[in-house]
């Protein structure tokens, strides 16, 4: 199967509320335009330096969003164009987002991550810094920041009730993080392997890889 079939098997299981990030990591240009021509424009990159060459040679109107871990000191390369970072976890963090984009006169959106899985390894909030970092004065006055939801990764399991618990919790987190903020409105939940049970539990976006460019 072509990107473009893949793409197009994909989006048509999707939901309509439901928005495709796809996740180009370590894929050539000619992958990216394949799916471009197919008439994606969302695309999900995790690291900086491969994102921005990217932005660079690629149409304008595409939409970048930063699925990886971010370092402080990387957020400079990316504030002129990147759209979404979705892996946000310190309020360090936002405030040098807030001061970059503040160069640019641009307001960059925000994911909080999550840590709803096993593994030690991904990053994220729990519930309690989730609320502290929300009720944070300091929150409220970054104006070239737009904090408009959550992301979370499950873990890597073959334990569906396992995928589905974690999925579950990080919706509850997003609806009581919701009643607190206004601006929430995006769940960022769901890759491959998980994204229909992502959906099933209420995601608002999932960040789709080797399922549309194949294994990397
Ligand atoms: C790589 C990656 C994805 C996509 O993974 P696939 O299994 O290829 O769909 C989604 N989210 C994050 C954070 C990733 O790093």
């Amino acid at each position: 199967m072509s990107i473009a079939d893949n793409l197009n098997k994909i989006k048509a299981t999707l939901p309509e509320a439901v928005t495709l990030v796809a996740v180009s990591k370590t894929k050539p240009n000619t992958d990216i335009v394949a799916a471009y021509n197919a008439g994606q424009r969302i695309f999900g990159e995790n690291k900086i330096q491969e994102m921005t060459q990217k932005w660079e040679e690629l149409p304008k109107d595409i939409e970048w969003h930063m699925i990886g871990h971010v370092q402080t000191n990387k957020v400079k390369y990316m504030a002129e164009y990147v759209t979404l970072i979705h892996g946000v976890d310190s309020l360090k963090l936002l405030k040098e987002i807030n001061k970059q984009a503040r160069k640019y006169d641009r307001i960059i959106k925000c994911l909080l991550q999550i840590h709803i899985a096993k593994e030690e390894t991904k990053f994220g909030f729990d519930k309690t810094e989730l609320l502290e970092i929300i009720e944070n004065e300091l929150f409220k006055d970054f104006e070239n920041i737009k904090v408009v939801g959550l992301m979370g990764m499950a873990t890597f399991t073959q334990n569906k009730e396992q995928i589905h618990k974690e999925f579950k919790s990080l919706k509850l987190l997003f609806d009581l993080a919701k009643s607190k903020d206004s601006h929430f409105d995006t769940l960022s939940m769901g890759m491959s392997g998980d994204y229909q049970m992502a959906i099933e539990e209420g995601s608002t976006m999932v960040r789709i890889g080797s399922s549309i460019f194949g294994n990397r």
